[in-house]
This record gives structure tokens, C-alpha cells and sequence, in this order.
């Protein structure tokens, strides 16, 4: 649609207006920084794609910024996922003057199952074209990054959301994040992140906005990022098997992949079973990380499942106890600057 054909809304009080007449202060620990140029909304909607007559879900959608545009756009139906509550008055205003259904759910994102959420008639194949639903967000960078790991982890089982097959996700993260999702082989920002977002899914990291856009102002710029899942998957294994052997090897980033192999295993059979895994997997000991495609990590996988399956103790083994999904920083600093010892 081009701004031309945007639907106009009936006359709304401005965000601005709206956080002042609800006496709306941004809270920190939600990490709340609205986005208040209507040009900038636009372009994160136009970033998903078409979204006409499509079922559009945003997650945290704050007094509705992002809302007004995605309504703009005209599509099927608009859900928005909102921890605080304090919206409530000013999405309920939208709602009432909004030309197409938009529903209001005060819940957590990280936890919203939206298995059931969408039309069932839009349910589709993997390896259909995408189904017409969008997932968008300017989501709070403390929950960004644990937030996109969870929903890798759905796209690779086809649950939640992606029941409904590929949908497609617009989000917003810190710009340094955006950037080390989308990262391609042999740059300094390639890491675990790169390769678990690329392993199942396209990302295209669309443009980029200064953190003054924001109000109040972040200390960092922000990345738009849109993920297409892909129909299959470079490496086809389940999803915890992937996450274990690619934060192994990255655990060293700077060094020979075979240091980050190693601990993948006890200290007794170290040496042994990291030789033989990286000759099964036809790699070169003295690869790093980041000079590693993605196929050549789904070898590393396979050769590591194969010796699992002969001793499955091995799985269990954990060097330092393993980060759950939350755990996953926003930044993960670790993998550029400080490695194991
Ligand atoms: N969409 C608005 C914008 O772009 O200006 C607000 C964005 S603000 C960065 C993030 C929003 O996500 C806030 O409204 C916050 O309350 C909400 N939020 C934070 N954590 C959430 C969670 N776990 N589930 C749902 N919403 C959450």
C-alpha cells in the first residue's frame, strides 16, 4: 500500500497527548521508549510487507503507535500483546475508533501461546507460501533477544504461532543485535546468534533508527529486523542440539573451533572425541568460528549426535551449566571480548 492508500483514522488525541492525559511514565524495568514519529511507524510496518487483509499480532504495543500504522494498512484483524496494564485506556480509544477489529490481550509475551490465536483457515503447509499472518513488534530489548531464541525454538518444532506455518516476524532489537542475527560468514559480529536465527530463518535487517527517535531516549540506535522461516532448515536437528554445539564452539571465538569442541565433552576423552568429531565432519581443526558456514555446523552436529547416540551420556554433559533460553543477554558481549578460560 502506499502512503497515499493508508486508511486515515478518526481524529485521536496524539500519542504525546495520550501519555500525558494518562499521566503515563515510562518504566524502566518494561524498558518503554516510544517510538513517536508516525513516518518511522510506517516504515517498521512497511518492512513486514504487505498486510492488507492480513491477521497482524504486535507485541508490546505501548499507547498504540505501531498499532495506528499496522490499522492503517488495513488488514483482516489486529491483536496486540501488552504486559501493562496502564494502556488499557488508550488501546481501548483506538479500538473503538479503529475501521478494522483490533483485540486487546494484557498478558507476557514470553509465556502467550499463540497456537489458537488466528484464523484456522489460515492454517498452511511449511512448504507453502506464508501464511497471511505477521508477527510485529518494537519489542524491550531485555526481552528482544531471549524472546527471539524462544520463538526460533517454535519455528524449529512448527509450534506456537507457527502452527499456522511460515509466519513472518518484524521486530525490533538494539542495532548491535540486528546486526549479529543478520551476520554473514567471516564479519566480527558473526556469532551464535547468526547462525541460530539463520539456520531457520531468512533475516533481512531492514534499516536502522536513532535511539533520539525514542522517547524517553535510549542509550543505543535500534535495528528492524523481518525473519521469513525458511521451509527447510540447513541443518535439520532438533533445535537443543544445535543451541548446545554452536555456544560450545563460539564459547572461543577468537580460537581454533577445535577449542570450543572440546568442551563439549569430559576432560578424559576431550582430545579423542573432538579429534573424531571434527574428522567426521570433515573440518580442519584450526577453522574459528566465524570462518564456519552453516552447513559445515550442521556436520559438527551430526558427527556430535553420532557419537551421542553411542555413549548418550555425552548430551547430558554440560562444561558450565547451560544457559536457559532467558538467559540469553541482550548483547552477548562474551562471544566478542571475553572468552572461557
Ligand atoms: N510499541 C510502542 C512504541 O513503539 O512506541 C511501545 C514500545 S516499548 C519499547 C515496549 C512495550 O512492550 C511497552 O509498552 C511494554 O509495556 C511492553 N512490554 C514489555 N515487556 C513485555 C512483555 N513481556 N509482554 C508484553 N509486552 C511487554
Amino acid at each position: 500500500m502506499s502512503t497515499s492508500q493508508l486508511v486515515r483514522l478518526p481524529p485521536l488525541p496524539s500519542i504525546r497527548d495520550l501519555i500525558k492525559l494518562y499521566k503515563i511514565r515510562a518504566m524502566k524495568e518494561l524498558s518503554q521508549n516510544f517510538l513517536m514519529d508516525p513516518r518511522l511507524t510506517s516504515r517498521i510496518v512497511r518492512s513486514a510487507g504487505p498486510t492488507k487483509d492480513c491477521e497482524v499480532c504486535e507485541v508490546g504495543p505501548g499507547p498504540g503507535n505501531i498499532t495506528r500504522s499496522i490499522i492503517q494498512n488495513m488488514p483482516a484483524r489486529v491483536l496486540v500483546i501488552e504486559k501493562d496494564k496502564r494502556f488499557i485506556p488508550s488501546l481501548e480509544l483506538l479500538a473503538e475508533s479503529s475501521p478494522v477489529p483490533l483485540e486487546l490481550i494484557f498478558g507476557d509475551v514470553m509465556n502467550f501461546n499463540m497456537e489458537k490465536l488466528f484464523h484456522e483457515e489460515h492454517v498452511r503447509d511449511w512448504e507453502d507460501i506464508c501464511p497471511p499472518i505477521h508477527l510485529i513488534g518494537n519489542l524491550p530489548f531485555n526481552v528482544s533477544t531471549p524472546l527471539i531464541i524462544r520463538w526460533l525454538k517454535a519455528v524449529s518444532e512448527k509450534k506456537n504461532a507457527w502452527r499456522y506455518g511460515r509466519v513472518r516476524m518484524t521486530l525490533t532489537f538494539q542495532k548491535e543485535v540486528a546486526e549479529r542475527m543478520a551476520a554473514p560468514i567471516m564479519t566480527k559480529e558473526r556469532c551464535r546468534l547468526s547462525i541460530m536465527c539463520q539456520n531457520w530463518c531468512r533475516v533481512e535487517h531492514k534499516f536502522n533508527i536513532p535511539g533520539r527517535a525514542f522517547l524517553p531516549k535510549p542509550e543505543v540506535d535500534v535495528g528492524v529486523v523481518r525473519l521469513v522461516p525458511l521451509r527447510n532448515p540447513v541443518i535439520q536437528l532438533p533445535f537443543d542440539v544445535v543451541e548446545k554445539v554452536v555456544r560450545s564452539v563460539f564459547s572461543y571465538r577468537q580460537k581454533y573451533c577445535v577449542r570450543g569442541i572440546e568442551i563439549l565433552f569430559p576432560k578424559p576423552v576431550r582430545e579423542e572425541l573432538s579429534k573424531e568429531m571434527l574428522k567426521a565432519a570433515c573440518i580442519e581443526p584450526e577453522t574459528r568460528p566465524f570462518q564456519l558456514t552453516i552447513s559445515e555446523f550442521g556436520r559438527l552436529c551430526n558427527a556430535y549426535m553420532d557419537i551421542c547416540n553411542k555413549k548418550p551420556d555425552y548430551m547430558k554433559y554440560n562444561y558450565r551449566s547451560s544457559k536457559s533460553l532467558e538467559e540469553w543477554p541482550i548483547l552477548d558481549d562474551m562471544e566478542l571480548t571475553n572468552e572461557l578460560d
